[in-house]
């Protein structure tokens, strides 16, 4: 259970986030919507301990969020998630090192093999097990970024960001990862948090979708897509269901 509190997040004197609240049940899938510059991937930024609130604060199963990565976050961007001097099978390794678990590329013996073993079983549930040798720039754009899924998700971690990470792809690829990432998530029962512009994707991956900025972002237009799953608008950092 993820309670976001009073959640600010200022740059200078520009106020970013202005008093977010909210909380989320375990296993939601999160859509976080609202104009550029809203703060999304600031939010997301902060989710992942890589910048600290300037007040209030984000916690975990209760736990205050330290500014600091952990092991129970992954992560995926729109691109540039995944480093191109390492095969397939070496960038999801990588994402248990990120684990602050032994490095995986230091390991050895049989700890190695339990690392190549889940990542090898990681790349199969993306439909990447042909491609483990292969490098990203061997790899389409759809395969990149379910490679960049397969690296965040190999820590099975509970909680997953994802900033726009389909913005990229062509609307049939698009249409082939949502149903892989829909599957891992149903599997892995994580709670995602993911950030897009497509409204149309928000509400068909999201159990939830939250808007930021009532102010830029019109309800009829979040409306239009409510029948089948609930929305809600931040106005005075306050949540307000849907009618
Ligand atoms: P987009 O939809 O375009 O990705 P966003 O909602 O993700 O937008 P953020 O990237 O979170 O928006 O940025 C929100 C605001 O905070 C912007 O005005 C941005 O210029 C500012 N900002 C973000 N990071 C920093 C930083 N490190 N220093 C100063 N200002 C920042
Ligand atoms: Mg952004």
């Amino acid at each position: 259970r993820v309670t976001v509190e009073n959640l600010w997040k200022s740059y200078g004197d520009q106020t970013v986030l202005e008093n977010i609240n909210f909380v989320t049940e375990p296993g939601s899938f999160i859509s976080l919507v609202g104009p550029s510059g809203c703060g999304k991937s600031t939010f997301l930024r902060m989710m992942l301990g890589d910048e600290a609130p300037s007040k209030g604060r984000i916690l975990i199963d209760g736990v205050a969020l330290e500014a600091e990565p952990s092991p129970d976050r992954g992560v995926v961007f729109q691109k540039y998630s995944v480093f191109p001097h390492l095969t397939a099978l070496q960038n999801v390794m990588l994402g248990l090192e990120f684990a602050g678990s032994p490095i995986a590329g230091r390991l050895f013996g049989r700890a190695r093999r339990q690392a190549r073993a889940a990542s090898l079983e990681m790349l199969q549930g993306v439909g990447l097990e042909q491609s483990a040798n292969k490098y990203p720039s061997e790899l389409s754009g759809g395969m990149q970024q379910r490679l960049a899924i397969a690296q965040a998700l190999v820590k099975k971690p509970k909680i997953v960001l994802l900033d726009e990470p389909f913005g990229a792809l062509d609307p049939g690829i698009r249409a082939e990862v949502h149903e892989i990432m829909l599957r891992l998530w149903r599997e892995e029962g994580m709670t995602i948090f993911m950030v897009t512009h497509d409204l149309s994707e928000a509400f068909k991956l999201g159990t939830r979708v939250i808007a930021f900025d009532r102010r830029r972002t019109r309800p009829e237009e979040l409306k239009a897509y409510g029948a089948t799953v609930t929305f809600d608008l931040m106005v005075d950092g306050k949540i307000i269901p849907p009618r």
